[in-house]
């Protein structure tokens, strides 16, 4: 059994990563923003909330977070593990998490603000099939159009300037502290996040002492 937590801030390849780890060790990848997104599509009574909070950059509340994160681990479909991605944000959610679970490992993804501002503003996101693209990076076939299912690329509601500048700040406020928190039980690897996604997971394979392939 395998349970890793994987940080980095916005437009780092936390998802991308976490899901080329999952992938190969048959771990479950819970994506905290893609729960919240999944409400937000849906008009669940939370949806209406969160879409308000995430449009602001700024952090869901405490209850609703340890709440949507205890219902979906309470589902035990994890028998290989599970890599959690978007969790924890702050000191109390670190508490929360690790007084019911024992991690193996902390991956962060490390990233330079200003390289943070190129990727996610160029990030697009089907409005239909939910793929990601990158108009630096993966570039659709065709302008505005998704390759696989020709849905309509559209940003992210929280990948604009001002929104990024809030998350950028309670990142450095908020989760900064956490992964100082994590450290100092050394579960933490820090890896570049800066090249290519391929280089970026044989890296953070080496360091968990996981198999290459
Ligand atoms: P993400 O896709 O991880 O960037 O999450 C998108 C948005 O969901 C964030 O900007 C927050 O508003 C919210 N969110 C996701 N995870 C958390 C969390 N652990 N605590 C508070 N808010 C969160």
């Amino acid at each position: 059994m395998r349970k890793y937590v994987i940080f980095g801030v916005q437009g780092s390849g936390k998802g991308t990563q976490a899901t080329m780890l999952a992938r190969d060790f048959d771990l479950v990848h819970i994506s905290v923003g893609d729960i919240f997104r999944w409400h937000v599509q849906n008009h669940t009574k939370l949806g209406a909330y969160v879409r308000r909070t995430v449009a602001a950059g700024e952090l869901v509340n405490d209850d609703h977070v340890e709440s949507v994160v205890q219902d979906r681990l309470h589902q035990h479909d994890w028998n290989y593990g599970f890599v959690i991605d978007g969790f924890p944000r702050n000191r109390r959610q670190a508490e929360f998490f690790l007084e019911s679970y024992d991690i193996d490992g902390v991956i962060h993804l490390d990233l330079p603000d200003g390289e943070v501002r190129r990727r996610v503003l160029a990030r697009r996101l089907c409005s239909r099939c939910g793929l990601d693209y990158n108009l630096m990076a993966h570039r659709p076939k065709k302008e505005g159009r998704c390759d696989v299912c020709g849905g309509e690329l559209v940003a992210r509601e929280d990948d604009t300037e001002e929104a990024l500048a809030e998350r950028l700040r309670i990142y450095h406020e908020k989760t900064d502290p956490v992964l100082d928190l994590f450290r100092r039980k050394e579960y933490v690897v820090t890896v570049d996040a800066r090249p290519d996604k391929q280089t970026i997971q044989t890296e953070i394979r080496k360091r968990l002492d996981l198999p290459l392939s």
